[in-house]
């Protein structure tokens, strides 16, 4: 082989039809890190790039009578050495030409190691994704029972514990608005003295009259509007209704059922003071006006309706 062949800088090789290498130039054997020139074509490629030649390479070189950049891997004592080959049929013989691309195989690499972090990073976000999806379950699912725990929370502030009616608290809260959209009718219904049932038969004996009076007045305004407690033995219809005749009929049946309720201890009667709010424009005035209704039946006896004039 001439001198400048043999240390030309890329490696050379001849090999015939049946891939026995015949020569091979001095690049060549330092490339591959040999001692002696190896026999076969495969002797120098490693197993994967042997696979690969062998499927490749004799269709090519048969059919084009060359081959161009053909990416292999040569066996190098440290791992495998990335080479391109070009190839060319002359005199039945393979002229192959060999050049380094140590580079093309860091990047290689690197497109590996770029891909497999990409995986795990999408992986791990994969999995930070499905135990947010959790949390906001969890999350959702507390707000829910807050909800549930809220709404049973006001039901207890707006409702009162001994006769299960809706407390003042709630009249504070609903009625200006209701007073501000419609007109309605409020009765006050306070027990004749009252007093003398807790003094007679106990404190206890008064709470079952209390309840008792919240059924009679639940069951007698029946949908023509709701009852609720005010305190003490004071109670109050409010009823959506616009005349004052018509709502002093409803008070008159609540004192009358109520005279002819079946009591426990002793008969019972309730006053009553009936006021609308065509002519107050605040919850406070209504009930004001109620309350001086409410006097006047005391005044005038008890057991009486009496109407805001
Ligand atoms: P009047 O006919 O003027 O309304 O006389 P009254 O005795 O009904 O009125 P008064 O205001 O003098 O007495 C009301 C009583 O109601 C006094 C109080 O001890 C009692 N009372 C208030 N709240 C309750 C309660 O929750 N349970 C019981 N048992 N008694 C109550
Ligand atoms: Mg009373
Ligand atoms: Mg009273």
């Amino acid at each position: 082989m001439e001198e400048q062949l043999n240390f030309a800088p890329l490696g050379y090789l001849v090999m015939d039809q049946e891939l026995k290498i015949i020569e091979m130039n001095r690049t060549m054997i330092e490339m591959s890190h040999l001692v002696s020139v190896p026999t076969h074509m495969h002797d120098l490629l490693t197993i994967a790039s042997r696979v690969y030649f062998q499927t490749y390479f004799i269709p090519a070189i048969i059919t084009h009578g060359a081959v161009s950049e053909m990416f292999l891997r040569l066996k190098g004592p440290d791992g495998p050495i990335p080479v391109l080959m070009n190839t060319r049929k002359r005199n039945e013989l393979f002229e192959c030409a060999f050049m380094q691309v140590p580079i093309r195989n860091e990047y290689e690499n690197e497109l590996l190691n770029a891909k497999r972090e990409a995986e795990q990073i999408s992986q791990a976000t994969a999995e930070a994704n499905s135990e947010l999806q959790l949390l906001l379950d969890e999350v959702k699912y507390k707000q829910e029972e807050l909800n549930i725990m809220n709404g049973r929370l006001r039901e207890m502030t707006n409702t009162d514990v001994l006769t299960g009616l809706k407390n003042r608290r709630y009249l504070e809260e609903f009625l200006p608005g209701l007073i501000a959209e419609s007109n309605l009718t409020l009765l006050i219904i306070d027990i004749d003295f009252f007093k003398r049932i807790n003094d007679t038969f106990g404190h206890h004996a008064g709470d079952v009259v209390l309840k008792e009076l919240a059924e009679v007045l639940t069951r007698t305004i029946g949908d023509d509007g709701f009852a609720a407690r005010l305190g003490g033995e004071e109670f109050v219809a409010v009823l959506p209704i616009v005349e004052l005749s018509e709502a002093q009929k409803i008070a008159e049946k609540i004192r009358f059922n109520v005279e002819m309720h079946d009591w426990p201890y002793q008969p019972i009667t309730v006053s009553i003071g009936v006021a609308s709010n065509s002519d107050c424009n605040s919850f406070p005035d209504l009930l004001n006006e109620a309350d001086t209704a409410l006097y006047n039946s005391k005044n005038a006896g008890r057991n009486r309706v009496s109407v805001s004039s």
